[in-house]
């Protein structure tokens, strides 16, 4: 490998659905850099040994994906945002110390910040639809943005109720049958679950919130999902999953690579592309 040629990959298994790879090489031919980021395919047996020679396979660092998030934490120096989420998407190196963060938390807020501008202004009731790894991110995201009230629901009410344990006294868990009663006061409602995801149930909703409410879906394939249309229908503003998932990638490029990267319209147009593939 030539020494001066800078690596970074995603890890996963299976890695081959990532788009971080279109993402990265994306701005690494508009940046003119001589760089190169790679897909490796490592099996959860095998991911320790794999972290542990990151380096000597000339990486400078990496972003992790499903099943290995728990793992990376766990192997590295997590920042705050990472602890808190309880799982690490990306690694790099500091001196010799393999550092982590979660970057779903900035990527879902500065999705919102790009596309529904003031979108957190006054805002200090917002519904979170689901209780994974996702919404861990987006309850601390928002609970970091100074949101007051967050209502947790999900289809198991003893995961919502284990956000209260992790986040504190402003989440408050709330059962699936309560979504509809609470939507009224929101001004922020989130799907963090599978549901409307291609090959998955649709999400069955009634947006019977303020006019003034916001929808984002972190499902991004489909690219307009069906809470996403309902919500255009009905005038509410919209960020989809599209613009987290572009947006969460910036800062691995630039601790890696040196150069803060820009989500611009045609990187969007070209995961657009691969997604309707
Ligand atoms: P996860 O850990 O598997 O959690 C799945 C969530 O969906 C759980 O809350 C689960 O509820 C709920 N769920 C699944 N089937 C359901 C059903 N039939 N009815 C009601 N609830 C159901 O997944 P995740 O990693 O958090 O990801 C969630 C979504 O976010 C995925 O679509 C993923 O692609 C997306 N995502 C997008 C980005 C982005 O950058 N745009 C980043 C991260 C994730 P139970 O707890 O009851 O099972």
């Amino acid at each position: 490998m030539r020494q001066d040629l800078r690596a970074a990959c995603v890890i996963g298994w299976p890695a081959g659905h990532s788009r971080s790879p279109l993402i990265h090489n994306y701005w690494i031919k508009k940046y003119g850099l001589d760089a190169e980021y790679r897909r490796e395919e490592v099996t959860a047996e095998k991911f320790a040994s794999f972290i542990a020679k990151l380096r000597d396979k000339g990486y400078a660092g990496a972003n992790v994906t499903l099943p290995h998030k728990e793992a990376a934490l766990a192997l590295s120096k997590p920042d705050d945002r990472a602890e808190a989420v309880g799982a690490s998407n990306t690694l790099w190196f500091e001196g010799d110390t393999l550092c982590s963060t979660n970057t779903d938390v900035e990527g879902f807020l500065a999705n919102l910040d790009s596309s529904v501008p003031n979108w957190d202004r006054g805002l200090e009731t917002a519904v979170v639809l689901g209780a994974g790894g996702a919404a861990r991110a987006v309850v601390y995201a928002l609970i970091e943005r100074g949101v007051e009230r967050i209502h947790l629901v999900n289809r198991s009410f003893e995961r919502a109720q284990t956000f209260r344990k992790r986040f504190g006294p402003k989440v408050h868990p709330a059962r699936w049958t309560e979504m509809t009663g609470l939507l009224g006061a929101a001004r922020l409602v989130v799907n963090a679950t599978t549901l409307g995801m291609s090959g998955q149930r649709d999400l069955d909703i009634n947006l019977r919130c303020n006019d003034a409410a916001v929808v984002a879906d972190l499902v991004y394939d489909p690219l307009e999902t069906s809470l996403i249309k309902a919500a255009r229908a009905r005038g509410l503003r919209a960020a989809d999953g599209l613009g987290m998932l572009l947006h969460q990638a910036v800062r691995g490029f630039f601790l890696w690579f040196g150069v803060m990267p820009e989500v611009t319209a045609e990187l969007r147009a070209l995961v657009e592309a691969d997604l309707r593939k």
